[in-house]
């Protein structure tokens, strides 16, 4: 029997800032399972970009907590196992100095002084981080700019066009965003250094050869930004599918607080079958949440069935 052969890749980027809760392993899995059951290939990227709250232990929690679940990556990890690493963020300072030197070649980025966006780009926006829309205090009057980099500390900053940038996401369907109105200029680089998460996930998902974004809702608009950084530095965007959030009971996405959530409580008190089954039903694969198996989920998994749980929910 020949091999099938396949291009699809995901990949699944945690932020080594705690331990993982079942909202990140709901991404993990439903990631995983899109691309296994197309025979494809599966990347774990480490995104410790902010070097103070990334931690390498909590890295190490999260491949354990993945290799427990049996959700087994092909390429990355701590190891930098396979041939588009290093592929923890903190090691790829070159390649996004690369991507920043060609897009401001452009003429497209400008210094800012200003501090609050900068201090938040490492993060990825989730939609309930408060997030402020830059209003301009630092543009230069005419764009494309020729302003000389300044010695005292700067972020970069990109400017954004005054136009709708359309997508299809795979399971919230066609969305518009007029990035002016959304985010405004955007931060790629922090004055301290650090490389901003709208540049760094582009650079990677495009070099890496990514073909399908798996991740959580919250995230779904910051796809216009990425679209438009694929657009500016000439890579072929992938396919985005954005899945609905985990909540906890007071109906808000889980974070890294909601201790009953997280895999070290739910390990005393689940097996990995029980966790499994309960996030397949969770993402409409199962009638129930009764225990499951990796095998029966990759037979029974389709987007079609997340579209219609994500309408539901
Ligand atoms: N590192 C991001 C997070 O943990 C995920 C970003 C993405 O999947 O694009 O929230």
């Amino acid at each position: 029997m020949m091999e099938k052969v396949s291009l699809a890749k995901g990949r699944f980027a945690p932020s080594p800032t705690g331990r993982m809760h079942l909202g990140n392993l709901f991404t993990a899995l439903i990631s995983w399972l899109s691309v296994k059951s197309e025979g494809g290939k599966w990347v774990l990227r480490i995104e410790d970009l902010d070097p103070q709250r990334s931690k390498r232990e909590f890295s190490r929690l999260i491949e354990d907590d993945l290799a427990w679940l049996g959700l087994e990556w092909d390429e990355g990890g701590l190891d930098d196992r396979g041939p588009d690493g290093p592929y923890s963020q903190s090691c790829r300072h070159d390649i996004y100095a690369e991507c920043l030197k060609r897009i401001s070649a452009s003429g497209l980025t400008y210094p800012c002084v200003c501090t609050r966006a900068d201090i938040m780009a490492t993060q990825a926006p989730h939609q309930s981080d408060g997030r402020v829309i830059y209003g301009g205090r630092c543009r230069p009057a005419a764009m494309p700019s020729t302003v000389p980099e300044p010695a005292t500390p700067h972020s970069t900053r990109l400017y954004v066009p005054d136009r709708e940038i359309t997508f299809t996401d795979r399971v919230y369907g066609t969305h518009s965003v007029n990035l002016a109105t959304h985010c405004g200029d955007f931060v790629l680089r922090r004055a301290d250094g650090a490389w901003a998460y709208q540049l760094a996930v582009v650079a990677d998902d495009a070099l890496m050869g990514i073909t399908e974004v798996v991740r959580g809702e919250d995230l779904l608009l910051s796809t216009a930004q990425q679209l438009y950084l694929y657009d500016l530095l000439g890579f072929k965007a992938p396919e985005f599918a954005h899945l609905p959030l985990v909540c906890n009971e007071a109906g808000q996405r889980l974070s890294k607080r909601d201790r009953s959530m997280n895999m070290e409580e739910l390990r005393k008190t689940h097996g990995r079958h029980d966790i499994l089954g309960l996030l397949a039903h969770k993402a409409g694969l199962t009638d129930s949440p009764r225990p499951a198996g990796l095998d029966e989920l990759l037979e029974i998994f389709t987007w079609d069935k997340i579209r219609s749980a994500a309408a539901g929910s």
